[in-house]
């Protein structure tokens, strides 16, 4: 591209999960080191990049319309450059062009830290290229660090790809098996973002739990959080997602012995059936699960504890429905992410006979996720009188609150000064909400 593209700006419209969010901030900070500036209007965009996720047919198809809508644009401005990055890029390849052939570039995750390149010698030859080998290494995660403009929080990514092949699931595919990125680039992007203001950061990765580099094999994931908890300044440390399989015993107990280690663990339940656990390739049991549970609570009694479920498996009946309710009741989650089951295609799951009517898939959902509400709120209500360390991230989406989260993970909003940004304060919680908690800052607080 030339200096007068450059300067027209570039726009990114990212679906999906939050390894795309961090993969478009790596995008949008690689390219405004490289000169292009960034647009909040997508018509002023002289570069547009679509962010793509395939892990539900809902993303892909949000995807898709919204590369629809865009041949307007460019049957307007011939000269505006498209790029379809990421895991429906990675999935359809060449297909993706011949569906939406004024796409420019068709770029699978694996070389979102390419992307500057692949620009300039889109701009130098003006030829349409797909770019989905899945040949780049761990280094490809490196990143000098990005975060929000002004946020005390931040996602870093750790490891990419998955060996787990669960049948629903099209990560192996299409962001290749697992790779570790070196402990030592890992610490260096922390320290930069606690340089720039960050006080909490959120490793990210498909399985945590296999963090394992190649270059410091010593180092497997209790090793890293160890090493990053004498980074200076760093006041906070969550990670996700984690496998229950791997979920290894050394970790648990980091969460005695880690001051910086948050009491929050996502662990991905998806059913309480055996039978459709056994059909999704998870790897675990119910009770194995439950033992998980348990070890985490007798290490942190008041642990965080989010899952996601999935519904409408292949061959789910009610009784596996069941299981599942009754494991959300014994568990007690804080957080459920539920999601009625979509076939992807390419995985195994995909070949099994689909007998569940989408009507009934939904009912599951909508029932799963009324009972869930009714434990989070009994949940939340334990809360209530109890005093909670909240890092004050912003303001809540009334704008009327400071906005802030426990080490648990709960959101809180608050009254207080705009000067507690960024700062740890002890607030009492006087509210339990639908989805987060009303509180007051203790006081000799402000
Ligand atoms: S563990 Fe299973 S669900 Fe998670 S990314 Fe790997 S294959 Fe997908």
């Amino acid at each position: 591209m030339d200096d007068r593209d450059r300067r027209k700006g570039f726009y990114i419209q990212t679906f999906g999960c939050q390894m795309n969010e961090q993969d478009s901030l790596r995008m949008a900070d690689r390219l405004s080191r490289e000169g292009y500036s960034h647009v909040a209007d997508l018509r002023r965009a002289r570069l547009v990049l679509v962010n793509t996720c395939s892990i539900r047919e809902k993303a892909q198809q949000k995807a898709y319309s919204f590369l629809g809508r865009l041949e307007t644009l460019k049957r307007r401005r011939p000269d505006t450059i498209v790029a379809c990055v990421g895991c429906v890029a990675q999935q359809e390849g060449p297909r993706l062009r011949e569906r939406f052939p004024f796409v420019d570039l068709v770029v699978g995750p694996s070389h979102v830290g390419g992307i500057a390149e692949l620009l300039e010698e889109f701009g130098r030859t003006r030829t349409p290229r797909v770019e989905v080998s899945q040949e780049t290494g761990a280094g490809s995660l490196d990143c000098e660090g990005v975060s929000r403009q002004g946020s005390v929080t931040a996602y870093v990514t750790i490891m990419e790809g998955c060996n787990n092949f669960c049948s629903y699931c099209v990560v192996p595919y299409v962001r290749g098996r697992e790779r570790s990125r070196p402990y030592e680039s890992i610490r260096r992007e922390v320290g930069n973002l606690v340089r720039r203001g960050v006080k909490e950061v959120c490793l990210l990765g498909q399985n945590v739990n296999s963090y394992r580099c190649s270059e410091t094999p010593q180092r497997d994931f209790p090793g890293l959080l160890e090493g990053l908890g004498s980074v200076e300044g760093l006041q906070r440390v969550r990670f996700t997602t984690s496998h229950p399989k791997d979920l290894s015993q050394s970790l648990i107990d980091c969460y005695g012995k880690l001051d910086v280690l948050c009491e929050h663990i996502h662990l991905p339940l998806q059913s309480g059936s055996d039978r459709v656990l056994s059909a999704m390739n998870r790897g675990y049991t119910l009770e194995h699960y439950l033992k998980k549970v348990d070890d985490l609570r007798k290490a942190v009694p008041e642990i965080g504890l989010s899952t996601d479920i999935i519904v409408g498996f292949p061959g789910e009946d009610e009784r596996d429905f069941e299981s599942t309710l009754e494991a959300l009741e014994v568990i007690e989650f804080d957080t459920v992410f539920s999601f009625a089951y979509s076939a992807r295609p390419g995985t195994r799951a995909a070949l099994l006979e689909e007998r569940i009517s989408e009507n009934e898939k939904r009912e599951r959902l909508r029932y799963l996720q009324e009972c869930e509400a009714r434990i989070a709120a009994r949940k939340n209500a334990r809360m209530i009188g109890t005093c909670a360390e909240v890092l004050v991230e912003g303001t809540s989406r009334d704008g009327r609150h400071l906005m802030g989260r426990t080490r648990t993970n709960k959101i809180v909003n608050f009254e207080g000064p705009a000067g507690l940004l960024g700062r740890l304060c002890s607030v009492e919680i006087v509210k339990a909400c639908k989805n987060s908690l009303l509180g007051r800052l203790a006081a000799g607080q402000a």
